[in-house]
């Protein structure tokens, strides 16, 4: 089994991580209703897509 030469320090392994964090996910205005919702997704407020209703509207959210 391959095992490591010497221990990583702490500052080498934050230094790798400083790359980890996940990007932020953009949201858009609905043009129907004004909600925020994501890009590329039905409304979830509204059900709205392109213009026109394509799912009901879900009272979840
Ligand atoms: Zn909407």
């Amino acid at each position: 089994m391959a095992v490591p030469k010497s221990k990583i320090t702490r500052s080498k392994r934050n230094m790798r991580r400083a790359h980890d964090a996940l990007p932020r996910v953009g949201a858009n205005e609905c043009a129907n209703c004004g909600e925020m919702k994501l890009p590329h997704h039905v409304c979830p407020a509204c059900g709205h897509y392109d213009g026109r209703e394509v799912v009901e509207a879900v009272e979840t959210f």
